[in-house]
């Protein structure tokens, strides 16, 4: 287990949430299951590390979300950088197996305080914040998200974007609402008087997030890719499964119209570890056509990780940083994707999201068969 005191890089909120996550499986009240699983995800959210809310007398401060019982466990984890109280709770609740399973799938996850200690610190490379035009994967009213597109476009606006794209799930992915061919030209019309509204202020791109099926094929034909500004493929089922992926994973990279390979696992945090193939393989085949390879920034999914990203760099594949935002307030889930980026050392070059519209543009035009790099 991670040890927090003295250890400079420690990311203390992930230790504490992976610990009240731990809680909340042991628990045979389902009542104080969620309990521990809300104080969890509220110190996951927190924007400063509680290391720095210690008061002087070891005191912590009450923080929204977090009862007693969730108090002691986290100031044990300050104190000693483990927790007995939790491990004790764990033995007796007879689901050590599976709490440990779900530690394991709970690796290279990053709090939301250790997102914004990455984007400040200098001494990372990778780009910053500022290099950041705009955000390549989100979700409106259209199909499993909240928000119209013209709410998109306002809150990408106040975020400083130059560009964005909604990408609402093609029609095969049924469980989130996935838009009809029907529905997919009400939405450009929508989009198109968002565009004409905002003149060369900024763009808002019709993008599609098409579903990788068993075989690695996607759930739209080639004409319907190609009224889509941009086509992101993305695993969603299967995701629970030992065997080798690579051949589904390269056939989508394959497809002409895939410009960008979404949340490329479909882990998800202390639940699932996603699709398992060879990575360098499917990072190889990526790199030589042009496809860019997504980190992921929702906090469950941060996917790929900056471990992962690290060799997918070192493959010469380009990069899309996105938020999967299914809310304007979670467009922010972009700035987890970016930390991840400075942890590989991604350089903004490679970063699509880090290009001037005209550019991207370009590259979106650009069939992979061309077998283009940048
Ligand atoms: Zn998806």
């Amino acid at each position: 287990m991670t040890t927090v005191p003295g250890t400079r890089y420690a990311d203390v909120n992930a230790v504490v949430g992976g610990y009240l996550r731990d809680l909340a499986f042991s628990q045979s009240s389902q009542q104080k299951m969620f309990g521990y699983k809300r104080a969890a995800a509220a110190i996951l959210a927190l924007d400063v590390p509680l290391t720095d809310l210690v008061g002087p007398d070891g005191t912590l401060p009450r923080i929204l979300g977090i009862g007693p019982g969730s108090t002691r466990v986290i100031r044990e984890i300050l104190e000693t950088g483990e927790s007995p109280t939790v491990e004790r709770t764990v033995d007796e609740s007879g689901r050590r197996a599976d709490i440990v399973r779900r530690r394991h799938l709970r690796r290279h996850f990053l709090s939301r305080a250790e997102v914004r200690r990455v984007l400040s610190d200098p001494g990372f490379e990778g780009p910053v914040p500022q290099q950041y035009r705009g955000d390549l994967q989100m979700h409106s009213e259209w199909s499993d998200g909240n928000p119209t597109v013209q709410e998109i476009a306002d809150a990408c606006r106040q975020r400083g974007y130059e560009y964005a794209a909604v990408t609402d799930h093609s029609y095969g992915l049924k469980i989130a609402g996935g838009m009809s061919t029907a529905e997919a030209a009400g939405q450009r019309r929508a989009i198109d008087a968002v565009n004409a509204q905002a003149g060369s202020q900024f763009r808002l791109l019709q993008g599609i997030e098409a579903n990788i099926d068993a075989e690695g094929r996607l759930d739209l034909t080639d004409d319907e890719a190609a009224t889509f500004e941009v086509v992101l493929a993305a695993p969603h089922s299967r995701l629970r499964k030992d065997e080798d992926q690579t051949a589904r994973m390269l056939a989508a990279v394959a497809h002409p119209a895939v410009r960008i390979l979404a949340h490329p696992r479909g882990r998800m945090s202390g639940s699932r570890a996603g699709v398992v193939a060879d990575w360098d393989a499917v990072f190889a085949s990526a790199a030589a056509r042009g496809v860019a390879i997504e980190i992921d920034g929702d906090p469950a999914r941060q996917d790929i990780d900056h471990t992962l990203a690290v060799r997918a760099l070192a493959a010469g594949c380009l990069f899309a940083l996105d938020s999967d935002a299914h809310t304007t307030a979670q467009l922010s889930y972009a700035e987890t994707a970016i930390a991840h980026a400075r942890l590989a050392g991604i350089p903004a070059a490679r970063i699509v999201n880090c290009w001037p519209l005209d550019q991207l543009l370009r590259w979106l035009s650009r069939p992979s068969s061309a077998c283009h790099r940048r």
